[in-house]
């Protein structure tokens, strides 16, 4: 099988990395919450005036039908260290949309998707449905000409900032586990929506969301009444190629080269010599990983497992790559964004709690190590 990618695309990559290079400083560092969200915004609308943030949707729907291209656009803003936020409308929202959205539902969120102008977040989690997903309490009643949502989610990335949420609740009150679930399309500003900031270890945008009655008009379903377990487990499978990961664990790599050449010392000695080495070779193991799925995928090849498995070496890879630069740099490595030495140091301690925080998102580690040994090498559960 062959990984490489083509001419075409490795162009590519160099024009991401100029646009990008031209857009930010690499590594922003210190921010305020509000400066960091207009160069997320700015970055996004950017990159849709380019159409950069459809490349994986069909020709038809204005996309490249480009599933690499679309990776290789992840992978090099998170080396950048753009800020995440809006990921999942893009990535995630706007493929389902395009799968399972009515032609209004098209009509009315592919445009604003794809030049970056409206955010999405995702409302799976409650406090009793976490990896037990199927356990969600939020209730969905039938009014006739629409439906009215009670209940609560949590861990709710970018929920202040975004103005529409893919969430799952359950409309038939007698059905118990993954069936009689529903995603709905919940427009943000809706009347009984009350939202908790929780605080995150990296300062990104959390809350829980409070749903009190809130009025969603029937053609906010998407995929059909009942169809929620199955639409919800594309979203996740959707998010799960892995390849920010690399992007931030080059930039880890890259620091720790530049640090050897600058400094010597034990930073170029041997025994961090083959640390960095072991660095390298992991992240190129991710990478393949991570591209092969996204391939397979795009063919409609990928297994649950395969992406499980991109997923859990990715976020498990950068972990171990952020560690072994903690060790070498030393102290250093250990400082916090808003150190006041001015030592690039944060960007280590960031990318290894982001790495964390990787190890339990669109499904936890034990999640995927379960999933790949069930799917793929048939245990039993
Ligand atoms: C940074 C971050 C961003 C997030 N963003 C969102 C978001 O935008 N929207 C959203 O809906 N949710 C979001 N989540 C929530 C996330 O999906 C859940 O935290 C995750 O699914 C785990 O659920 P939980 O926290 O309830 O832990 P639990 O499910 O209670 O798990 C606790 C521990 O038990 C382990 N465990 C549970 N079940 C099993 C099992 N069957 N076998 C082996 N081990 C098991 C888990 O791996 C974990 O270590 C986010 C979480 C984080 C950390």
């Amino acid at each position: 099988m062959n990984f490489a990618l083509t001419p075409e695309e490795d162009e590519f990559r160099a024009e991401v990395r100029k646009f990008l290079g031209g857009q930010m400083t690499r590594d922003p560092g210190p921010l305020p919450q509000n400066a960091y969200y207009s160069i997320a915004r700015r970055i996004r609308e950017g990159l849709g005036r380019r159409g950069w943030l459809t490349l994986a949707w069909p020709c038809e729907h204005g996309g490249e039908d480009s599933p690499i291209k679309d990776a290789i656009l992840r992978e090099e803003m998170a080396y950048f260290g753009v800020p995440r936020a809006n990921d999942y409308g893009t990535n995630l929202a706007g493929p389902l949309t395009i799968r399972y959205g009515t032609g209004s539902q098209k009509a009315r969120h592919l445009g604003p998707l794809a030049n970056g102008k409206e955010w999405w977040c995702i409302g799976f989690t409650e406090p009793m449905a976490g990896s037990d997903l199927a356990a969600i309490r939020t209730r969905a009643v039938d009014m006739g000409d629409h439906y009215l949502l009670t209940g609560q989610k949590d861990y709710v990335e970018w929920a202040r900032e975004s103005d529409w949420c893919c969430l799952l609740a359950r409309t038939d009150p007698d059905s118990s586990g993954s069936a009689g679930l529903t995603l709905f399309l919940l427009d943000m500003k809706s009347p009984g929506i009350f939202l908790n900031p929780v605080a995150y270890m990296t300062g990104r945008s959390f809350a829980e969301i409070f749903l009190d009655q809130v009025r969603v008009p029937k053609e906010g379903v998407l995929g059909g009444v009942g169809r929620g377990w199955e639409v919800a487990k594309e979203v996740l499978e959707e998010g799960r190629s892995g390849i920010e990961f690399v992007g931030w664990a080059r930039r880890i790599l890259d620091l720790m080269i530049e640090q050897a050449a600058s400094e010597g010392g034990g930073s170029a000695g041997p025994v961090a010599r083959h640390k960095v080495a072991e660095a390298a070779m992991d992240i190129e193991v991710a990478r393949l990983l991570s591209y092969r799925s996204v391939r397979n995928r795009s063919r409609g090849r990928a297994s649950t497992s395969e992406v499980s498995k991109s997923k859990l070496f990715g976020s498990e890879m950068c972990q171990r790559v952020a560690g072994t630069a903690m060790e070498v740099r030393g102290l250093a490595g250990q400082m916090a964004r808003d150190n006041r030495w001015g030592d690039l140091g944060w960007i280590v301690h960031d990318h290894f709690m982001e790495s964390i925080a990787g190890t339990i998102y669109l499904g936890s580690s034990e999640i995927q190590r379960n999933l790949i040994a069930h799917r793929q090498l048939g245990l039993p559960h």
